[in-house]
């Protein structure tokens, strides 16, 4: 379960709106990304959702239940950075396990929930090794398993691929993608690179300026474009 329904939702700065309305559902199970140029407003919609900012006006309903005043941590969401946050003085283990212990869980539940997110992660023989001692790949894995184990509703991701090399992207956005199907849990995954969105998602929003373009699958998007940005965005002939 983990539908996300934005109903004119509006946050500005000031007076400054940088989202002047934005409405949308996201099916439960649904990869969804958000693509647009930097500053359009992506990470603020992205932390309207998981409850980091709050609205100026509208409502957003997880499962249908609307949630604005509700704390992020009550949100059942997990969200994954850019920069990954480890803990560097504790392993892979405690690292994944944190949010759990704080949540007063059975060590042998965390044990279970932790060794199990490992092995889906391949880190089963990386657990008791420091953070440092990773790859840039590993430690965002790393990361994204302390978001699996609390079995959110939904995934939010922020650019979390763009601090890795090229290659290493490429892999990691099949694998993230792999990993959401197979888990079916629903994820919503902002970056401004239009070939990862095209590559990762079910369906794309398009942002310009805190507006929404177009809500769409890869191949609309690509096939009917709604308007000039979208086609110069995602460069496709029109
Ligand atoms: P993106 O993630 O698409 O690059 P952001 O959501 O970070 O864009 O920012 C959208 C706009 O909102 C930018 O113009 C940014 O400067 C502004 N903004 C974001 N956060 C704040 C803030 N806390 N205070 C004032 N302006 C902000
Ligand atoms: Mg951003």
């Amino acid at each position: 379960m983990g539908s996300i329904q934005l109903q004119d939702v509006r946050k500005s700065f000031g007076n400054i709106d940088v989202i002047p309305g934005a409405s949308l559902k996201i099916e439960d199970g649904e990869f969804v990304v958000f693509v647009g140029p930097s500053g359009c407003g992506k990470s603020t919609l992205l932390r309207l959702i998981a409850g980091l900012e709050d609205v100026t006006g509208g409502h957003i309903l997880i499962d249908g239940v609307d949630v604005v005043d509700t704390p992020p941590a009550k949100r059942g969401l997990s969200m994954v950075f850019q920069s990954y946050a480890l803990y560097p003085h504790m392993s892979v283990r405690g690292n994944i396990a944190f949010g759990l212990k704080m949540a007063r869980m059975p060590k042998a539940e965390i044990d279970r929930k932790v060794n199990e997110a490992a092995g889906v992660l391949n880190l089963t023989s990386y657990l008791e090794r420091k953070p440092r001692e990773l790859s840039g790949g590993q430690r965002q894995r790393v990361a994204i398993g302390r978001a699996i184990v609390r079995e959110p509703k939904a995934f939010l991701f922020d650019e979390p691929l763009s601090n890795l090399d090229a290659a290493l992207r490429v892999n990691m956005r099949l694998e993230i993608a792999r990993l959401q199907k197979e888990l079916g849990t629903t994820a919503v995954y902002v970056t401004h690179d239009q070939v990862e969105a095209m590559t990762m998602a079910d369906r794309i929003v398009v942002l310009h300026a805190g507006r929404i373009e177009q809500f769409g699958s890869p191949l609309e998007l690509y096939e009917r474009p709604a308007n000039l940005f979208v086609a110069g965005f995602i460069g496709s002939p029109r």
